[in-house]
């Protein structure tokens, strides 16, 4: 009767440790004033070009003439044609209106997308890595039994400082459906278009699928760093697309997102845009009409700039975390192109030994860089997402631990 494997899943005990650490620090301690980088959300608000459409789209719904009942089946065209023009054209990707579907989130259709693949397809993921990859196959069944910690048939890509915690395809081994995230959560590695042709060019090869998550591409700057995977060459062949309103616009409690599968995207003469209409039309009806009203207007004039002010803040805050550590001689990676700074534990000590540390010696909360994977051993996440005020004192605390 049960989902056997789903029963198997190994409980997520990342979060849920690190809640329950905070709590008891913080009960012994009432007075500590905790402040916390471990915080995986945005906290400013939304852009008010974004809840005036919401407001404007609600009020339509008063109105027999203008009300809305189920929408179309992969999203309203005024905002995949805002996406394609605004996310793709604009920087040189061909990927069209028609190609995108429009999504409650990143994480349901990150986890969703491999019902279309065959069960004995062989999965590899970085490592550390965002888990809702390895468990929404674990849940169906595709890795095997979960024994000493490790998935009998996953294949993980260790990322390391040697390689600037972005892997290089694997060499002589099979993996069939490949996910990759740029810029990183957790590491904040942001992935150079040489990187990224790199796996194109195995999939291609390979006849493998890239599951490209780009939910963090609002915080890369330049041109070095490509924003979508759909701009290095061949990669409408070969690659699905993630893209999230959530951090590029403070969209984590209003929920809007989209995933692309081009046209030309064919695994054994089968296109998967067809077999995605077909599964979303089995299982979704849909983001409701003032979400997308509010989701469009992150590309109007004013939308923009203030999604942009705010990413620019916690830009700001991760440039911060960088200069402060670097100061102090510990090694960081991220941070540029992403919210996140992934920083090596100073004198072996392991991620939870240095979490604990930082809680109880500076009050401030990191994540466990172990939490993500056994190549996060060593290191833990710091995330730009506080207040600058509360950011810079996060500095300042962790400075006069030396
Ligand atoms: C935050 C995040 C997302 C966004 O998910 P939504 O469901 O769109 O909020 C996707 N992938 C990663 C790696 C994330 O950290």
């Amino acid at each position: 009767m049960i989902n056997k494997s789903a029963a198997a899943l190994p409980k997520s005990y990342l979060f849920s440790e690190v809640g329950r650490r905070v709590g008891e620090y913080q009960k012994e301690n009432p007075s500590a004033n905790i402040i916390r980088m471990g915080i995986g959300d945005v906290t400013l608000p939304l852009p008010k070009a974004c809840v005036d459409a919401m407001k404007a789209a609600a009020d339509e719904q008063l109105c027999a003439a203008t009300f809305r009942g189920y929408g179309p089946d992969q999203g309203y065209a005024f905002l995949r044609e805002a996406i394609a023009d605004n996310d793709y054209k604009a920087f040189g990707a061909d990927v069209s209106a028609d190609e995108i579907f429009i999504s409650d989130g990143a994480k349901s259709d990150c986890a969703n997308i491999q019902e279309m693949f065959d069960n004995d397809c062989i999965v590899g993921v970085s490592d550390p890595v965002y888990p809702v990859y390895i468990d929404s196959n674990g849940w169906n069944g595709r890795l095997g039994k979960f024994a000493d910690g490790k998935w009998e048939t996953l294949v993980t890509f260790p990322c390391t400082p040697e390689n600037g915690f972005i892997a290089a395809p694997p060499v002589g081994k099979r993996v069939d459906l490949i996910y990759l995230c740029f810029p990183n959560n957790p590491t904040g590695a942001a992935a150079t278009r040489a990187q990224l042709a790199a796996w194109v060019d195995y999939a291609k090869t390979r006849g493998a699928v890239i599951l490209f998550d780009a939910a963090y591409r609002a915080f890369i700057r330049g041109d070095e760093i490509p924003r979508s995977i759909y701009e290095i060459e061949g990669a409408r062949d070969c690659a699905i697309e993630f893209g999230s309103f959530s951090k590029s616009a403070g969209f984590t409690g209003t929920r809007c997102s989209w995933t692309v599968v081009p046209h030309s995207l064919t695994v054994e003469g089968e296109p998967l845009h067809a077999l995605w209409t077909r599964r979303q039309a089995t299982k979704f009806n849909g983001v409701p009409y003032v979400i997308q009203r509010a989701a469009e207007a992150v590309y109007s004039k004013e939308g923009a700039e203030q999604a942009a002010a705010n990413i620019e803040y916690y830009r700001k805050n991760a440039a911060a975390i960088m200069d402060a550590l670097r100061g102090m001689g510990y090694p960081v990676w991220g941070a540029e192109h992403s919210p996140y700074a992934w920083v090596k534990c100073p004198q072996g000590l392991t991620s939870w030994e240095f979490f604990d540390i930082l809680l109880k010696r500076a009050n401030v909360v990191c994540t466990p860089g172990s939490g993500f994977g056994s190549c996060g051993e060593g290191y833990v996440r710091l995330s730009a997402f506080n207040t600058y005020e509360n950011t810079l004192e996060a500095m300042g605390r962790i400075a006069a631990l030396r």
